[in-house]
């Protein structure tokens, strides 16, 4: 025998001691055979550092920054293992850009096991950006701070704004680092779900013809997040269904907050209809169509506009990879068409709840589509647009300031006519109708800008060579993010335009 080896065996210091957060866990994902995970530990960083803390989501699993900082950010950089959890990578393919890739996985995602919170949910948590696994193809394993820092608050945003969405614990960083188009650090993200299972984590058992695998996996989606189609004649086919109703109506809240979510590959399509993986994502400001704010998007495949149809093109992904578990072609097509109904009556009913209607009628859409043609010709901004129509005055007796935001004056007012005769007809109040739209159209996003404040102070030390990392900025953001609804005074720049520099800011899937 080689006496290295032993020695390194019995190394005491090699094994850092767990972190007791006194969560509970039942890693139940796990418990599934090992075609659908490698388990491996995270790889630690170097001298690591609390950026960004979502004290709502640590409530979900009853953690809290005071009591646990210093053992939250040993687990969160990979340096030491959190008791009770059963790290792993789990493998997935997709088709990326609308091409089959047939291996893909958490390429520099572990999860570490799931927590049982207070209330008995279930929450998985994950780690991104924990170095290497086996699906990591060419890739570091790692993330860098900017996108982590964005990550972190795109999602707590979209939480906040009542977007199903995956959550964000806590950021990390270090100065370890990384090479994109240039040097940057690396962070974490502490990412929380009840699932991170995929439509690519289907396929991927489909293209691999792991019949049984397929199914265990369905059997374990079923069983955890769908019960109800346990009673259904056609488990799988109720299944596919409720997965493409919970899709159409996150895509519809995306559209109505301007969300453009930048890669929906089908490895970023959550089953639970949540949105995941956050990238080059952005909240649109001036308003276009035709939006796309990933710079490496050139075709504009995930346009704004684009994200209805392409979440359908994911469902048939998705569908393809039930199908021999349907058993049965036409119904497979109907459960994911079943999309298209959903899609439309969710989004019929968000731009009503938009324009402040309490009814629906059969007209609405062209008030609806008629608006949207006036923002796009002139580019006004979404959110502000949107938050100033609740000042609008059935009697024309207001101040005109929404009609002031808009160069072609007549055009709008052609638009305002038809707006007020519908609002009369329903006998629409002004105050009340105002408190309703403020609840659906928010007056805080995660404008890009603001994004790119928070992490230039949080990034200051390397750029400048000695500067001091100021985190305060993502601390103050998330405050504003998670009011979107609410007015605050103090806070009132952070429902601005966006200033002149930022028009130059550009998002790429080099996170
Ligand atoms: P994304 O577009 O970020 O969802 O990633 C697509 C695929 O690439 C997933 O399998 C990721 O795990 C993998 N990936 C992305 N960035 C990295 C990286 N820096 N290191 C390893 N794998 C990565
Ligand atoms: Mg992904």
């Amino acid at each position: 025998m080689d006496s290295s080896l032993v020695v390194e065996q019995i190394t005491p210091t090699s094994v850092p001691t767990p972190v007791d957060l006194g969560l509970r866990f039942d890693n139940s994902f796990a418990q599934l055979p090992g075609a659908f995970y490698t388990r491996l530990a995270p790889t630690g960083l170097s001298d690591p550092y609390l950026v960004g803390f979502s004290e709502s989501a640590a409530a979900l699993i009853g953690v809290s920054a005071d009591a646990n900082r210093q053992a939250l950010v040993d687990v969160v950089s990979g340096n030491r293992p959190l008791a009770g959890t059963d790290p792993l990578a789990a493998v997935y393919s997709g088709h990326q850009f609308g091409v089959y890739v047939p291996r893909l996985g958490d390429g520099r995602a572990l999860l570490l096991g799931e927590a049982i919170g207070p209330s008995g949910e279930h929450w998985e948590l994950q780690l991104k950006g924990a170095g290497k696994t086996p699906y990591s193809r060419m890739g570091d394993g790692r993330a860098v701070l900017r996108s982590s820092i964005r990550e972190f608050l795109g999602s707590e945003a979209l939480h906040h704004l009542g977007v199903p969405t995956t959550r964000a614990l806590a950021v990390v960083g270090s100065d370890q680092p990384v090479f994109r188009e240039t040097t940057e650090t690396a962070a974490v993200v502490l990412r929380m779900s009840p699932s991170f299972i995929r439509f690519g984590s289907f396929e991927y058992f489909y293209w691999t013809k792991q019949h049984d695998a397929l199914r265990q996996l369905a059997d374990y989606v079923l069983d955890h997040f769908y019960p109800e189609c346990r009673d259904d004649p056609q488990p799988y086919l109720a299944f596919l269904e409720q997965v493409a109703r919970r899709t159409a109506r996150l895509v519809a809240h995306w559209q109505g907050v301007g969300f453009c979510h930048g890669v929906l590959n089908t490895d970023n399509m959550s089953v639970l209809g949540l949105t995941i993986d956050y990238g080059p994502f952005a909240f649109m400001d001036s308003f276009d169509a035709g939006y796309i704010c990933n710079h490496s998007d050139v075709n504009g495949r995930y346009a704004y506009n684009m994200q209805p149809q392409i979440a359908h093109w994911n469902l048939y992904a998705l569908g393809q990879a039930l199908v021999g578990l349907t058993d049965d072609i036409d119904a497979t097509k109907a459960a994911i068409d079943s999309y298209l109904k959903e899609y439309s009556r969710a989004a019929s009913a968000m731009f009503c709840a938009k324009l402040g209607l309490e009814t629906m009628q059969a007209n609405d859409d062209l008030l609806v589509t008629g608006v949207i043609d006036l923002l796009q010709a002139e580019h006004t901004d979404w959110t502000n647009f949107w938050r100033m129509l609740s000042t609008f005055r059935v009697d024309g007796s207001d101040g005109d300031a929404v009609r002031d935001s808009f160069i072609d004056r007549a055009r709008f007012d052609a638009w305002a006519v038809r707006y007020r005769e519908r609002l009369r007809a329903e006998g629409s109040v002004d105050t009340e109708r105002a408190k309703r739209m403020n609840r659906v159209n928010p007056k805080y996003i995660v404008r890009n800008h603001l994004a790119e404040i928070a992490i230039r102070a949080a990034s200051a030390s390397t750029s400048s060579g000695g500067g001091t990392r100021d985190f305060s900025e993502v601390e103050r953001l998330l405050k504003v993010l998670e009011r979107p609804y609410d007015e605050l005074p103090e806070f009132e720049s952070y429902a601005q335009d966006p200033p002149d520099w930022a028009r130059t800011l550009e998002l790429s899937c080099s996170s």
